[in-house]
């Protein structure tokens, strides 16, 4: 299938002053070196705890943050390199829905009127009736009925409030949508819903998402690939149904065991438990990042940095288990 969006090497450094007299400026390596493509029309799912660097993946894709360095390529344009203006006609096309639609919502400002801004922004509807009827037709594509559009934001409840969210994004014509934990906040009776929105909001548009989220279960749901990120790197990516089936990086199996199983047979499997807290990401641990918390840990993993491995197609993994010449001391574990 067609490739929408191509990362490479993707590096988002944030400085910090340690000291105000060192010379030296300190990074935290928020996102450290993410590869990837997308195809048009899939759900390529992010997870991994809070620190992660996920968000900051997304938002350096759609350039709300600026990337340290690295290659983004949007159906083959370099969005690094492109002008102000040229970068404006891309943000038609790449979209965001945030965590806390309310936050992101101006509270002056009737449903109709957040939903016309966004479209004037991108010169879409030539009269004001036009892009009142737009705003209509947008909330009804969302599950909103059209009484709704002379509400103000603080008169919907969270799952509507998000539905908003989603109609800004959608309103403008985007193919990709950067979905940035937006179910986290909500119940999880409300979660259903929202999930199966964006699933028919994707069969209709043809829309391709990128869904960010801290918990497996959210993107095992939605997602037909899954990158498992750690401390600004992806451990482990590969198709969902082979990730579930054949989770590898020690992190991805941890945070599989965390996962409420609803099967009491295979509740009865020993659980990994994740213990001890993501390290501070100013002060990385040396090697492979995770060795603090792996229960696989080797004299190597202290010292050495894994390299992203394909152990099978499509199936990639940064940990020195997979390395070919440690496959005898893997299959002993
Ligand atoms: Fe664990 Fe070593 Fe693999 Fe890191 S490289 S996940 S410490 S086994
Ligand atoms: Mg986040």
């Amino acid at each position: 299938s067609e490739v929408l969006l191509e990362v490479q090497n993707l590096k988002t450094y944030f400085p910090i002053n340690k000291s105000f007299f060192s010379k030296n400026k300190d990074y935290v390596k928020a996102v450290d070196g993410v590869t990837f493509k997308l195809f048009k029309g899939e759900t390529l799912g992010i997870v991994g705890e809070s620190g992660c660097g996920k968000s900051t993946t997304g938002r350096s894709i759609l350039k709300l943050i600026e990337p340290t360095s690295g290659n983004i390529l949007f159906e083959g344009k370099d969005v690094l390199s492109l002008s102000k203006q040229e970068l404006r006609k891309l943000r038609k096309q790449m979209q965001i829905v945030f965590q806390d639609p309310f936050a992101s919502l101006n509270p002056r400002l009737r449903i109709s009127s957040i939903l016309e801004e966004a479209l004037l922004t991108h010169g879409i509807g030539a009269t004001k009736k036009e892009r009142r009827q737009k705003v209509i037709e947008i909330l009804q594509m969302v599950g909103l009925g059209a009484f709704h559009a002379d509400r103000y934001p603080h008169e919907f409840s969270g799952g509507q409030r998000q539905r908003i969210g989603i109609a800004r994004a959608i309103a403008v014509g985007p193919s990709l949508i950067v979905a940035d934990e937006p179910v986290s906040a909500l119940d999880v009776s409300v979660q259903a819903q929202i999930l199966n929105l964006f699933q028919s909001l994707q069969k209709e548009l043809g829309l391709t998402y990128i869904f960010i989220a801290h918990d497996l279960s959210v993107v095992k749901h939605i997602s037909d690939r899954i990158g498992v990120m750690y401390l600004g790197r992806m451990v482990e990516f590969a198709d969902k149904n082979q990730l579930f089936a054949e989770p590898l990086h020690p992190y991805t199996k941890s945070l599989m065991s965390s996962v409420p199983v609803p099967n009491p047979e295979s509740k009865k499997k020993d659980r990994i438990i994740l213990t001890g807290d993501v390290p501070n990401p100013v002060n990385p641990p040396l090697g492979c990042t995770f060795h603090p918390r792996c229960f696989a840990c080797m004299e190597v993993c202290r010292t050495k940095k894994p390299r992203n491995i394909e152990v099978k197609p499509g199936h990639f993994v940064a940990c020195h288990l997979f390395e070919p010449e440690r496959t005898e001391v893997r299959d002993q574990k």
